[in-house]
């Protein structure tokens, strides 16, 4: 099955001459990286390949190789023989990269989301693919399409950061082959994990003592929050990008199920993340009550409301499901005695 996807999918990159690869707003490493790798390999087929992005390219990931390519989309929209969407659940996820697209002959949706309902012409949503990143990779695999260096760093980076380090459940032996054969392209993870993990702005940091003055727990510590006010946002002058994976400090904590964090943002909605630590808690199901979606143990949503409502609609949604299993939990909840 998935052998005669990407013959299809091999099949429109060969055939096509021009190209959109688009990610998903507020964008994460495994959308910037996969756009990125698969924009080169592209390139290097001589395509021609324009690489769009709601927020353009993050400062945080501004050394991922060629990152330049990455830009906001064109006020004017401009034509396409094929579109490319990569690791956005659903296409209004795409943001203003979608009006930028004034046509394209052909759709194609890659992608790893549970929630992914299968929009475009040509769909490959594998589920169980840890990062897109890593479908990307299979597919220049399978189809024989250019890999170098700066492919295998974009790659790598996005797997890395979309398994948390090779530590999420989804990770598996297949993961951590295909970020050997990644390796042997020549790249440095040491010097690529420090460009990662260990480069960030003083200012992130303020943020999460921030974020932790403001945690609290239910559901006898298996529920834990923190939320950002726009206002200490403004204080602290962040960027949203800042916040990337503060919400694994929640997640850290010995018999957490559950960690939820509330961004107020300044359009009157609040941005929900949402973790879990057990398939029993299925939060892509409690985000896609609130109109969003994501991964079993990993979703979100942005819910109209002001900070403290949507706090509270949506922690009692979490409360409830919590409290529903808490039997069920302390029995196969081995960190949870
Ligand atoms: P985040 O908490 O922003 O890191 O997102 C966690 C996962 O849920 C990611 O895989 C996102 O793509 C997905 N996700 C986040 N927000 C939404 C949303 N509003 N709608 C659909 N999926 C989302
Ligand atoms: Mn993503
Ligand atoms: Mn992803």
């Amino acid at each position: 099955m998935s052998a005669t996807k990407f013959q299809e999918i091999g099949g429109i990159l060969r055939t096509y001459q021009r190209f959109a690869i688009l990610g998903h707003v507020r964008p994460d490493g495994d959308a910037l990286g996969s756009q990125l790798a698969l924009a080169l390999s592209l390139q290097t087929l001589g395509k021609e390949v324009r690489v769009w992005n709601e927020d353009g390219m993050l400062e945080k990931y501004s050394f991922l190789p060629r990152a330049e390519l990455l830009t906001k989309p064109p006020s004017t929209p401009e034509d396409f023989d094929v579109a490319i969407a990569l690791d956005t659940a659903i296409q209004n996820r795409l943001g203003n990269t979608l009006a930028a697209i004034r046509s394209a002959k052909v759709w194609v949706n890659i992608d790893h989301h549970l929630s992914n309902p299968g929009y475009g012409d040509v769909v490959y949503v594998d589920t169980s693919a840890p990062a897109t990143a890593e479908i990307i990779f299979r597919l220049i695999k399978s189809e024989g399409l250019p890999l170098d260096r700066d492919i295998a760093e974009n790659l790598y980076a996005a797997i890395s950061t979309d398994t948390g380090s090779f530590q999420y459940p989804k990770t598996n032996a297949n993961t951590f082959e295909i970020a050997a054969e990644l390796i042997r392209t020549g790249l440095d993870v040491g010097r690529l994990s420090q460009q990662l993990y260990e480069n960030y702005p003083r200012r992130r940091l303020e943020l999460l003592r921030e974020l932790l003055r403001t945690m609290r727990f239910q559901q006898e510590g298996r529920v834990a929050s923190f939320s950002l006010a726009l206002k200490a946002a403004a204080e602290l002058s962040v960027l949203p990008e800042d916040n990337e994976g503060l919400i694994d400090h929640l997640r850290s904590i010995r018999g957490v199920i559950v960690a939820v964090f509330f961004e107020e943002l300044s359009d009157g909605k609040v941005r929900v993340s949402m973790r879990s630590k057990t398939e029993a808690v299925d939060v892509c199901a409690i985000c896609q009550k609130f109109g969003g979606g994501g991964h079993t143990l990993a979703a979100g949503a942005r819910v109209r409301g002001t900070l403290r409502e949507v706090e509270e609609r949506v922690l009692a949604e979490v409360c409830a499901k919590v409290e529903s299993l808490k039997g069920t939990l302390d029995r196969t909840w081995r960190f949870n005695a």
